[in-house]
């Protein structure tokens, strides 16, 4: 199979041929139209299989799309939870790459280092967030993040989020997110607490399995 097969809008195009990008993996011919047809998702899937360009080009195309219809908002339409600072980093540089003709907005927010340059990027204004718990709820406590606008929530590696400990923390964010949005989970194997949170949180969702 060919991007163009997917329907992949040109701006994204250009930028996976900018990126050498052949042909899509397997997770993303079965991932990209279940997400851009608006589906909740399932995916069951290692680091190294193509996921993270599964979930962040249809992102990046619905919210091209959408930005197109209604001009000047600039809401966060899309959260991406992550564990680690170094997963957040590589999601923002993919972010970067495939929407680097999109004018989709996006920054990173992770723990550990001074969060100036964090709540500026947020005053600025972002569409997509790519966050660890921690210093999301932290930013959350303080003021600078609303959550309401939300249409697209992305928790990944969902089984490193139990190991480390963050479900809480998760559970916590979830609550603040309007209820009427489109979810993805990515976890590379699938414990009871994960199983079962799939199961309460997505919606009929499409099973991908890599
Ligand atoms: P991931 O599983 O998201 O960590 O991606 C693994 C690596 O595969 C990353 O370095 C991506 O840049 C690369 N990659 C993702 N999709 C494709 C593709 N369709 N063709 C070539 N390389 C890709």
């Amino acid at each position: 199979m060919r991007f163009e097969e997917l329907n992949i809008i040109t701006p994204i195009m250009k930028a996976l041929k900018a990126e050498g990008y052949e042909a899509p993996t397997p997770i993303q011919e079965q991932a990209i139209p279940a997400i851009l047809a608006g589906r909740d998702l399932l995916g069951c899937a290692q680091t190294g299989t193509g996921k993270t360009a599964a979930f962040t080009i249809p992102l990046l195309q619905i919210l091209r799309r959408d930005k197109m219809d209604e001009k000047n908002q600039c809401a966060i339409k899309a959260l991406i939870l992550v564990p680690t600072r170094e997963l957040a980093v590589q999601i923002g540089d993919s972010l970067s790459a495939y929407g680097r003709f999109t004018r989709i907005r996006h920054t990173v927010l992770f723990g550990g280092v001074s969060q100036a340059p964090q709540t500026k990027a947020l005053k600025d204004g972002v569409e997509i967030l790519v966050a660890t718990p921690g210093r999301l709820l932290d930013l959350m406590g303080q003021g600078y993040i609303r959550l309401d606008q939300i249409k697209f929530f992305v928790l990944d590696e969902a089984d490193r989020m139990l190991d480390m400990g963050f479900l809480r923390d998760v559970k916590k964010i979830m609550t603040k997110l309007p209820a009427e949005k489109q979810m993805l989970l990515f976890s590379a194997t699938m414990p009871p607490e994960i199983k079962s949170m799939a199961d309460n949180i997505l919606s009929n969702p499409v099973k991908v399995e890599v």
